[in-house]
């Protein structure tokens, strides 16, 4: 059996990648990072609530990493709201340099693909994640693995995926606006509209609370 390096954010497709992880790996470690996101905060309670749901301790089963790859993006550059320059090259080549440091030879992210005709989050398209895995293998000499279970699966079928391996969604969080101190989701930014849209498809319902919701 793998031993696992788990890209972790709280979000659901994170979540599902280290139930699956768990389920196949003989040891998984998370790393989570802090890249000065607006709802760090929630994240990190998230992050948290699920390794305990999972018999994990963030200290011995995992590392918390600062990064402030967000201060870099506030140049005054016009970008997309969810994105953060070559985020998730950097962060598949930190979880990299962490496993084959430590005798580990996977690294598992929940990255998926973007819709090939969207150039608006160009490290999460297919060609990127074939470049990264290629310098991945051969950047470790074939000692570490990219793992990127989700990658052509859709939101909904996500969703179902989670339900089916159990995995706690009522912990996920995905919001970029929490409100009333971080805790409840708007509802209406981009990441709560695609986690809304992709419970409906998936015939589930969202165990989170949206604002509309919390007036009834
Ligand atoms: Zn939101």
């Amino acid at each position: 059996m793998s031993k696992a390096v788990v890209l972790l954010s709280g979000g659901i497709d994170s979540t599902v990648v280290l139930a699956l992880a768990k389920h196949v790996s003989s040891e998984v470690y998370i790393l989570f990072f802090d890249y000065a996101q607006p709802q760090i905060d929630r994240e990190s309670q998230a992050v948290q609530k699920i390794l305990k749901h999972y018999g994990m301790s963030h200290n011995t089963h995992g590392s918390r990493i600062e990064l402030p790859l967000r201060e870099f993006s506030l140049s005054g550059k016009a970008w997309p709201e969810a994105f953060i320059p070559f985020r998730n090259g950097t962060f598949i080549s930190i979880a990299t340099a962490w496993a084959e440091s430590n005798a580990f030879d996977e690294v598992w992210t929940g990255m998926y693909n973007y819709p090939i005709r969207s150039r608006a989050f160009p490290d999460q398209t297919p060609e990127f994640l074939g470049a990264m895995r290629a310098a991945v293998h051969i950047g470790t000499a074939g000692r570490v693995r990219l793992v990127c279970p989700l990658e052509e699966m859709s939101k909904k079928a996500v969703i179902q995926l989670a339900v089916k391996y159990g995995v706690p969604l009522d912990f996920s969080w995905t919001c970029y606006h929490p409100l009333l101190l971080g805790t409840i989701p708007c509802g209406v930014c981009d990441a709560c509209l695609k986690r809304r849209k992709a419970f409906t498809l998936a015939g589930i319902e969202d165990p989170l609370r949206y604002p509309e919701q919390n007036r009834s």
